[in-house]
């Protein structure tokens, strides 16, 4: 009886080893996924904030007029919550409904223009 269990003792610790590993490869990709993304934000604060001092410095941009400006672009899709959201629009070829999110019309694959430079 006592090898019975053992055996089931094995098998139960073996499947918990199993799992172990499997959310230890998940929270190794996780962590370099978080890290490619951090990357991305820090260039892409990188080019912001190069593009603004030179709107500002060569051509008289004040910090109120962009605060004035990211607000007007939030509140395009109705809710200051500091992001650009995706939006309906009509495919300028079949006038079909798509969003910002695509490249290339769904119905009739015209390509779509962006609605936003940045958006990702
Ligand atoms: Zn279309």
């Amino acid at each position: 009886m006592d090898l019975l269990w053992d055996i089931h003792q094995q098998g139960q610790i073996s499947s918990a080893n199993q799992t172990a590993d499997r959310a230890e490869n998940k929270a190794d990709a996780t962590v370099a996924e978080i890290a490619r993304l951090q990357r991305r934000i820090e260039r892409l604060a990188l080019c912001c904030q190069s593009l603004w001092e030179l709107l500002r410095e060569k051509h008289g941009l004040t910090e109120d007029e962009l605060q004035s400006r990211i607000l007007e672009i939030d509140l395009r899709d109705g809710t200051t919550d500091g992001k650009i959201r995706t939006q309906i629009v009509d495919c300028p070829s079949c006038g079909s409904k798509t969003n910002t999110k695509r490249s290339l019309c769904v119905i009739c694959g015209a390509p779509l223009p962006l609605k936003h430079t940045f958006e990702v």
